[in-house]
């Protein structure tokens, strides 16, 4: 009864797993959770969610089938991309039959068969439904990337099957004992199923497992050093005949090697979140002459500005991680070998048919190298006589807004080349239709968290074999591919782990349940560390037993340190008669609680790239000589306009006892102004994140304020009004900080009960530096977990007159240890 497009139904023929598709629902109907393993392209994500459907699941009226598959992705653009998909191939609307569900955004229908969500989605869920009962099957997809949600998931799911399954057969008893249960109580056997390429299968021991394997033909070369070399060339010259200005390295330390530079000088697009469409020189080819010293093309800018990074995820609110990873594919589309021709020259040598000697000596060569180098021939035999298309260079990356995402799935013109250039987001899940060519650098910039010392670093560091099989995976998934990979297969064979690390093992995990049936349990010190935190927290008493405190905490789908905040200004706010100014704390509380969820939004980085109001006016630009000198000028005056307007809006909203409270400032006149992307580009504000802190300051408003919390202790509810009346409240127009001197301090006490154990003092004496220390304004503080001394950036609202002591919402170590979200400690 599913009517599939005709090109559909062509196209699911000759994927590897519709001949699956019986043992599969075999394998489904005989057990309660299966593993699905098959490489890459093989078609698990569109396809295995069709065969539950034409199987049953999903459909109202079959009773054990009855409820709806729902599908996870660790990321909202897979989400997004997969459930249209989906939608397509059978013949769907996207919204009704097969719906999705990412933070902020929702469409999902009333008869929704197939939901696919975030898997931080169905986290929360999981905890206002333990028994998931809307659903009848749920599927894990991309369960190797182990994200701290995928794990967490796996863990509550392996309870909730059980349970259901335990529920399910009492409640069968009771049929057969002759009871009547009405429609809508029955209770069905929830299916798990986990999907991936690459799965660790031992940690999920207990689970039935189920193996299968097939793939696109895709070829995989190793390049060595001298390619990497020349691939940087090619970055250089990809960002100059962008007409961009230089490329700016973030943060990054200077001794990093090449790779990185690649990386960096793609992300440099990638960030900059221009449309560009240009001619790609012909003449390229003359220019690759000398592939081994200059480094001259690409100029970074490491000047203590880029201190501060931008960082942030977007599913996962307490826990910004890994967005601005810095891994980059070259992605060309099909139909444009020619425009890829000067490429491969670069990169398998500079004449195909004459691999030069020392590739050969080099002694890293595979087969497949020679085997490519005729492929390069053939392609730059084929493409002879035709002229290189234009090209159209598309940035991938969290931070970009949901539509611009989107627009690397739109058709590509006639002749027209399509390069993506992609962080991690596109790693996995996506396929992004006529993709033929992965360049793949072989790192990636990670967060490590260090459990001893509470600081987190970036560390850019080689990545897995099972990442790299996945980023080789986006080439070829409509057709035969080739990868590239700037990197040996030395260093591949030897360097390389086998899977990436859960994330559980690198991330605080303050408030998880020690007894929990994680497939990886954490470290034992990070264990330690949370129930440590939670007792700071006074969540837990001295006997680890849950306070009554801390229980109204656990009713808050937040982070311990967010719900700890926020109940002690709600228990403060108690006594406060006035309830106008008790509803403008409390609407100050939510918002810095918002606030210090996500990454900071006052713009950091000076090629405007954070800006997408401010890209709006890049497309424009014509690609003419003289119009790149002219916009090299324009560049560096329109950065330094910037760093200005940056300047002043710190100050403008700047609150002297907190970052949070400034950052909330900024969010309410953002809020109440007319034009929001105005505001934005007004005031050097990330357009993005602050829609998203919007966003989230409602949704936590409604939690707090919600259904969820109304049957909890008297002494944790809000007294003072409802939702529009704490609305209202945060409505009030003004120019200078709303709140009196007393409610910053009441916000400042709440903020410090939730950070209550990231104290840091300032040190004495520290006024005077180092020779050659350029950072003077950098106050110096102990924090009490870090041997090291920590920084307190000059960007801060605190960094005016220092306080002796503060509480920080996070570590980071960039160039030096800063303290991030700092907030005052009065001492009284
Ligand atoms: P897997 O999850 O096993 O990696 P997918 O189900 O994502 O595989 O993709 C299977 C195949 O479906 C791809 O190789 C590709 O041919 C096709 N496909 C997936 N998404 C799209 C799309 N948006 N447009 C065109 N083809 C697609
Ligand atoms: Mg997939």
């Amino acid at each position: 009864y599913v009517s599939r497009p005709e090109d559909v139904e062509k196209q699911r023929m000759g994927l590897p797993i519709v001949m699956m598709e019986q043992e599969i629902m075999e394998a489904i109907n005989e057990n309660i959770s299966v593993i699905i393993c098959g490489e890459t392209g093989c078609g698990k994500t569109t396809q295995v969610p069709q065969f539950l459907y034409e199987a049953g699941f999903g459909a109202k009226n079959l009773t054990t089938r009855g409820g709806i598959i729902g599908v996870t992705q660790p990321r909202r653009v897979a989400v997004l991309a997969t459930a249209k998909r989906v939608a397509y191939e059978l013949g769907y609307q996207l919204g009704k039959e097969v719906g999705f569900q990412v933070r902020h955004d929702r469409r999902v229908g009333e008869n929704c068969s197939i939901k696919f969500m975030t898997d931080g989605i169905l986290l929360r869920e999981v905890q206002s439904d333990f028994l998931l009962k809307r659903y009848s099957v749920i599927i894990l997809d991309e369960a190797h990337e182990r994200s701290l949600n995928t794990d967490i998931l796996i863990g509550m799911l392996s309870r909730v099957i059980q349970e259901r399954q335990r529920e399910y057969e009492e409640q069968q008893k009771r049929i057969l004992a002759g009871e009547t249960i009405e429609k809508d109580n029955r209770i069905f056997p929830l299916k798990l199923v986990l999907m991936s390429a690459t799965l660790r299968v031992e940690d999920f021991v207990w689970w039935k497992n189920f193996s299968y394997s097939s793939a696109w033909q895709r070829e995989v070369e190793y390049l060595c050093q001298r390619f990497r070399r020349a691939s940087r060339e090619i970055v250089a010259k990809v960002a100059k005949g962008n007409n961009e200005a230089s490329p700016v390295c973030k943060g990054i330390p200077p001794e990093e090697n090449d790779i990185k530079e690649i990386s960096e000088a793609f992300d440099f697009q990638g960030n900059s979140g221009h449309e560009i469409t240009e001619r790609f020189s012909s003449n390229m080819e003359e220019d690759h002459g000398d592939l081994s010293e200059d480094e001259s093309d690409v100029s970074y800018d490491s000047s203590e500005d880029s201190d501060l990074e931008f960082y942030s995820d977007e599913e996962n609110q307490s826990k910004p991680v890994d967005s601005d990873e810095k891994f980059s594919d070259i992605l060309g589309a099909e139909g444009s070998l020619a425009s890829l021709k000067t490429a491969f020259e670069a990169l398998a040598g500079k004449n195909a048919s004459n691999p030069p000697a020392e590739v050969q000596d080099a002694g890293q060569t595979l087969g497949g190298l020679k085997q490519s180098s005729s492929t390069v021939e053939e392609n730059v035999e084929k493409n002879k006589g035709s002229s290189a298309g234009p090209m159209r260079v598309l940035p991938l990356y969290a931070m970009l807004s949901a539509s611009s995402q989107l627009r690397v799935f739109e058709e590509v013109t006639e002749g027209e080349r399509l390069v993506v250039v992609a962080t991690n987001v596109a790693e996995t899940s996506l396929t992004i239709p006529g993709i033929k060519y992965v360049v793949d650098t072989g790192r990636e910039k990670v967060k490590n968290y260090n459990s001893s010392n509470g600081m987190e670093t970036y560390e850019i560091q080689w990545i897995s074999k099972a990442s790299a099989s996945q980023r080789a995976g986006r080439a070829g998934r409509t057709g035969p591919g080739h990868c590239y990979r700037l990197y040996s297969s030395a260093v591949f064979n030897n360097l390389f782990p086998d899977f990436s690390s859960a994330e559980i093992s690198k991330v605080p995990v303050d408030g998880v349940v020690a007894n929990f049936p994680f497939p990886t349990p954490p470290e034992t010190d990070a264990l330690i560390e949370a129930e440590r935190c939670l007792k700071v927290l006074e969540a837990l008493d001295g006997n680890g037993r849950l306070t009554p405190l801390g229980k109204a905490m656990a009713r808050y789908p937040m982070s311990p340190r967010h719900s700890r905040m926020l109940l002690t200004a709600i228990q403060i706010m108690q006594q406060v008669k006035e309830y106008a100014r008790a509803n403008l704390v409390l609407a100050y509380a939510v918002a810095a609680a918002a606030a210090l969820s996500l990454a900071n939004p006052f713009l950091v980085n000076f090629e405007g790239s954070h800006n997408d109001a401010n890209d709006l006016h890049h497309d424009e630009k014509a690609g003419s000589e003289e119009s790149k000198k002219v916009t090299d000028t324009e560049e560096k005056s329109r950065k330094k306009k910037l760093k200005q307007a940056a300047k002043a809006s710190r100050e403008k909203f700047s609150n002297p006892t907190s970052d949070a409270l400034t950052i909330a400032f900024a969010l309410q006149c953002f809020e109440l102004s007319g034009s929001r992307t105005e505001f934005c580009s007004e005031n050097a504000l990330h357009y993005k994140t602050m829609e998203e802190m919007s966003k989230l300051r409602k949704q936590l408003l409604q939690l707090v304020l919600g259904s969820i919390f109304t049957d909890v202790q008297q002494e944790f509810s809000w007294i003072h009004g409802n939702f529009e009346d704490v609305e209202c409240a945060w409505r009030v127009s003004s120019e200078k900080h709303p709140l009196l001197l007393n409610e910053e301090e009441i916000l400042g006490q709440a903020i410090c009960a939730g950070w209550a154990d990231r104290v840091a003092r300032r040190v004495k004496g520290a006024s005077v530096l180092s020779e050659g220390d350029r950072k003077v304004n950098s106050a110096r503080y102990q924090a009490c977990m870090v041997k090291e001394t920590v920084f307190l950036h000059r960007w801060s609202s605190l960094a005016k007159s220092p306080p002796e002591y503060l509480v920080y919402s996070e570590l980071l170590h960039t160039k030096r240890p800063y303290i991030h979200g700092a907030t005052i400690v009065k001492s009284n």
